[in-house]
């Protein structure tokens, strides 16, 4: 697997060490003695993950991981702390800190690389966006979160020492029922699998099926182990896809903590997707109206004529202007303007089922294709949609005026006639030559577009 990883040691034998390792599983590695060598190295070459030492002179862990993450673009960076056997209290502060997880020495090859590949995948999972994933500094409502073993008698002893730990609302489950579990109610946000190391078989399914089922796919996932479990284990429950392992040796704090930073990691990373499909949302859609644009149409369009050609039915292609719309705009202003598109696209749409496309492709031009839509049909629905344009004037926000507005609308049909090679863009030219030749007519009318002499249709 490869990846920019930043090391980060005051000792330049551990670096090398560590630097072997990393090179070996072709993960390239810059280095740095200092943390403003470090940060320095950070900002001109962006690494995936940092590992640090968990003891760099003068508290140079906690000053290196508030520099980044306060860093525009790197405050998700993953970052991993070496340290020497430690307590459980030194690990807890550096997991408060914000390190993703403390690897002892002596390093275990097989651990540590399961750790780089589980964190590496978790980053290249998520878009990146600049500016999106930053933290938020607002408060956090509790979390749901489900805790389940074999046993669940045993797990649920965990409640009361939690509970005071924890502003948390917290579930209970065995493995056999943790499917119908997480099937009914509130999806949860983490789900903390207590497992036995010797017998880890059933909860390492369960967390293949929890990475699998649509409802917790994104919760964050942690594995306590009940009893020190060997490196092989640890390392297949990191492959499996959970988000950190632990031992359950000491106090509860642990568990607290580092429920609390995965929490708080999975609502970044749903902020992160959710800015994703907002960005996505509005490349699709115009913003004025709110109906999709060109960009979604013409693509949509091109489905249904391959649709319209399966199924062997006819698709109308329309396109609607609105009449004389310029002078609206110089008689009542731009504002009013875009009032009328506005109350325009509303009685379009309310025209329309579901089935069929309504979009804004231009300025005061609309596209709208309603499938299985014989001629006669579509003869219909246009004058239709004129007269529901037509039939009250519009009125405009503050003023105590109505204006009458009309629009003209040119119709191909696709599939009546024995042609149908044509390609979105021949259709839709047809309708504009419609259209022209609707605006030619005295406007508000409907056209359609007419087969040619040669048997390829035209207006
Ligand atoms: P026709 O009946 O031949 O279509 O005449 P028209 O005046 O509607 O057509 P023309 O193409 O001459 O003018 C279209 C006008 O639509 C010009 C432009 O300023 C206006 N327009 C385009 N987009 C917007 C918009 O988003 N808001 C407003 N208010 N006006 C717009
Ligand atoms: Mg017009
Ligand atoms: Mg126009």
């Amino acid at each position: 697997m490869s990846g920019k990883i930043l090391l980060v040691d005051d000792i330049a034998s551990n670096r090398i060490v560590l630097r072997v390792k990393l090179s070996s599983a072709f993960y390239s590695v810059s280095q740095a003695s200092t943390v403003d060598e470090a940060l320095v190295s950070a900002q001109s070459e962006p690494p995936d993950m940092v590992i640090l030492s968990a003891h760099l002179p003068e508290n140079g862990a906690r000053r290196l991981i508030s520099a980044l993450r306060a860093t525009p673009g790197m405050s998700d960076l993953p970052v991993l702390a070496i340290a020497p056997p430690m307590t459980e209290a030194a690990r807890i502060a550096l997991l408060e800190l914000g390190v993703d997880d403390v690897l002892e020495k002596p390093l275990d090859n097989l651990h540590l690389h399961a750790r780089l590949r589980n964190l590496m995948r978790a980053r290249a999972e998520l878009p990146r966006v600049m500016g999106l994933a930053e933290p938020m500094a607002i408060y956090e409502r509790p979390a749901r979160i489900l805790i389940a073993g074999h046993d669940r008698a045993k797990v649920v002893g965990l409640r009361p020492a939690l509970a005071e730990q924890t502003p948390h609302r917290i579930a209970f489950a065995d493995f056999d029922t943790l499917p119908a579990v997480i099937s009914g109610g509130e999806a949860p946000e983490a789900v903390v699998l207590v497992v036995d190391p010797n017998h880890s078989g059933a909860a390492f399914r369960m967390l293949s099926e929890l990475r699998s089922h649509a409802r917790t796919q994104h919760a964050a996932t942690l594995v306590v182990f009940t009893k020190p479990a060997k490196n092989t284990t640890c390392a297949h429950a990191l492959d499996l896809g959970a988000w950190a392992v632990m031992h359950s040796g000491g106090p509860l704090s642990e568990l607290s903590v580092r429920l609390s930073a995965l929490i708080t990691k999975k609502r970044q990373n749903d902020r992160l997707r959710a800015s994703v499909q907002n960005g996505l949302r509005a490349a699709i859609t115009d913003p004025l109206t709110g109906l999709h644009n060109r960009r979604y149409a013409l693509p949509k369009l091109e489905k249904m004529i391959i649709e319209s050609r399966a199924k062997n039915r006819p698709l109308a292609v329309m396109l609607a202007d609105l009449d004389h719309f310029k002078r609206i705009n110089d008689s009542f202003g731009h504002a009013a303007g875009d009032e009328i598109l506005i109350e325009t696209c509303r009685r379009l749409a309310e025209s329309i089922g579901p089935q069929d496309l309504l979009a804004r492709i231009g300025g005061e031009e609309f596209l709208i294709a309603l499938p299985d839509c014989p001629r006669t049909t579509a003869r219909l629905r246009a004058r239709a949609l004129c007269d529901r344009i037509r039939e009250a004037p519009f009125g405009l926000a503050g003023k105590n005026t109505r204006v009458p507005v009309t629009i003209s609308i040119g119709v191909a049909l696709y599939g009546d006639e024995p042609c149908t090679t044509e390609s979105v863009a021949d259709i839709l030219a047809k309708a504009d030559r419609a259209l022209y030749g609707a605006k030619a007519q005295g406007r508000d009318k409907v056209t359609f577009g007419r087969p040619s002499l040669n048997g390829r249709l035209t207006a």
